[in-house]
């Protein structure tokens, strides 16, 4: 099939990348030149595991092609996926003008007789809005479904390939047929539904993880109350199948581009439909306490953090990412800079995108042990693998005070109490 992807960030990109080693005919399409220049070269413009080999493979076998021209390529396809930005706007609700943007151009540029797909993230009713949109004069005929994208980032082309499920809604049950069948060489759940529903499945699986993460959380904090280690009440409650171990992972908290934007939309959407989402309000809530309740470990053990050198690992919202969209490491670095520390940080991936927002207010280094040098405590904030591999004897002989703040509980306590660090977690 011939398709256009419009929007090329983590979700557009992934999308076209996949479809065209399912052996479809993409065109990607984005009004980022500088994205465009790169892609047409074969060169990702973020990390993600195995996207660069497949985007050059794709190119290589004319299936995949960029460009920055809508008129260029619309009328080429029969299938669009829309899967442009739905950023928080002040009040929480999504931001849609990207959204209704591509509707107007898509409008503009053909009469119809196309599949148009939203794989962006939006509140329930959107597709209806779109739909009119294209609609609008008497000649175009667009149908309009609704096929949410679950990818987690840092795993997105394995789970392309390996998806739990793939939701399509839409008023026509053979409508939704035609785009399961896109997918056809992926053997996984397919689920037909309305499209107000497959816009609520989607808001609703988000909301159900981040409940999940700020539940973990609270246990995490009345076991440093009562003494007890979180990480073994989440695998005692993890091993009933009801419940599962994922998502159990008491921490910092829950950031990225998604579920802090997610739970707010979904609240937002039902305050304004009259329904006042209890849990969905406590969720937040905790999820901001998180941060707080981390940093002030940090402040308390120095009282005074002014000229106090800090080390920090981790910048990205989670490992295996360059993103650090509502990352909460760059929450802590903000706050620790704002007290007055002098800080240093490391991440495999993230550092470019760190210093667009940090600045020149804090010293990087390539290297993990660079930043240890001399300091006076440790911060790790996100849960890349790699930093529990790290050479703590040398980490030791490095630091001036041995002490880690471990956000993410993912270094072995016992053995770096062995040898000779204090470690703070959050919920032991
Ligand atoms: P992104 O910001 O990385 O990418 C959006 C892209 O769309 C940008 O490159 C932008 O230049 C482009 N764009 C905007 N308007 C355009 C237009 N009119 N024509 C062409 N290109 C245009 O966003 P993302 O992270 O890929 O997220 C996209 C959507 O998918 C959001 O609704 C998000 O909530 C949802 N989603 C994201 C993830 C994720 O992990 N990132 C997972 C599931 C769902």
């Amino acid at each position: 099939m011939k398709i256009t992807i419009i929007g090329t960030g983590y979700v557009g990109l992934v999308t076209g990348v996949g479809l065209s080693e399912l052996g479809h005919t993409v065109y990607c399409v984005d009004t980022d030149e500088e994205k465009i220049k790169l892609l047409e070269h074969g060169k990702e413009p973020f990390f993600e595991p195995d996207l660069g080999r497949l985007l050059k493979k794709n190119i290589k076998a004319k299936r995949l092609f960029f460009t920055k021209s809508l008129k260029d390529v619309l009328n080429k396809t029969s299938f669009v996926f829309i899967c442009v930005g739905t950023p928080q706007k002040r009040n929480g609700s999504a931001d849609l003008s990207y959204l209704f943007e591509a509707a107007e151009q898509i409008k503009k540029l053909s009469i119809g007789g196309k599949i148009i797909i939203i794989k962006s993230t939006v509140p329930v009713a959107t597709g209806d809005k779109m739909e009119s949109i294209l609609n609008e004069s008497n000649n175009a005929h667009f149908e309009v479904a609704s096929c949410p994208e679950f990818l987690r980032e840092g795993r997105a082309i394995y789970d392309f390939f390996n998806p739990d499920r793939i939701v399509v809604g839409s008023k026509k049950y053979s409508l939704c047929l035609r785009i399961l069948n896109l997918f056809a060489k992926i053997k996984t759940h397919k689920i037909s539904v309305s499209r107000e529903t497959a816009e609520l499945i989607k808001y609703a699986s988000n909301a159900y993880l981040a409940a999940k993460i700020s539940f973990i959380n609270e246990i995490g904090n009345i076991c440093e109350h009562v003494g007890a280690n979180v990480d073994d009440v989440a695998n005692g409650m993890g091993l009933d199948k009801r419940i599962n171990p994922h998502f159990l992972k008491a921490g910092i908290g829950y950031g990225g581009s998604c579920f802090p934007k997610d739970v707010k939309a979904l609240k937002y959407l039902s305050s304004d439909g009259g329904y006042n989402f209890r849990l969905l309000r406590a969720v937040i809530e905790v999820n901001n306490k998180q941060r707080k309740l981390f940093f002030n470990k940090i402040k308390n053990h120095f009282g005074d953090l002014r000229n106090k050198k800090v080390a920090l690992l981790g910048l990205s919202f989670k490992d295996n990412t360059d993103d650090i969209r509502e990352s909460a490491a760059i929450d802590i670095a903000n706050n620790l800079i704002k007290h007055g520390a002098k800080l240093y940080c490391h991440d495999p991936r993230a550092m470019e995108n760190a210093k667009k927002v940090l600045k020149k207010k804090v010293e990087y280094s390539a290297c993990a042990y660079d930043i240890m040098d001399g300091a006076e405590a440790l911060v790790i904030a996100t849960e890349w693998p790699q930093f529990s591999a790290l050479d703590w004897k040398r980490i030791k002989k490095l630091m001036k005070y041995p002490i880690i703040f471990d956000g993410k509980n993912i270094l072995d306590k016992q053995l770096l109490i062995r040898l000779g660090f204090k470690i703070i977690n959050m919920g032991k």
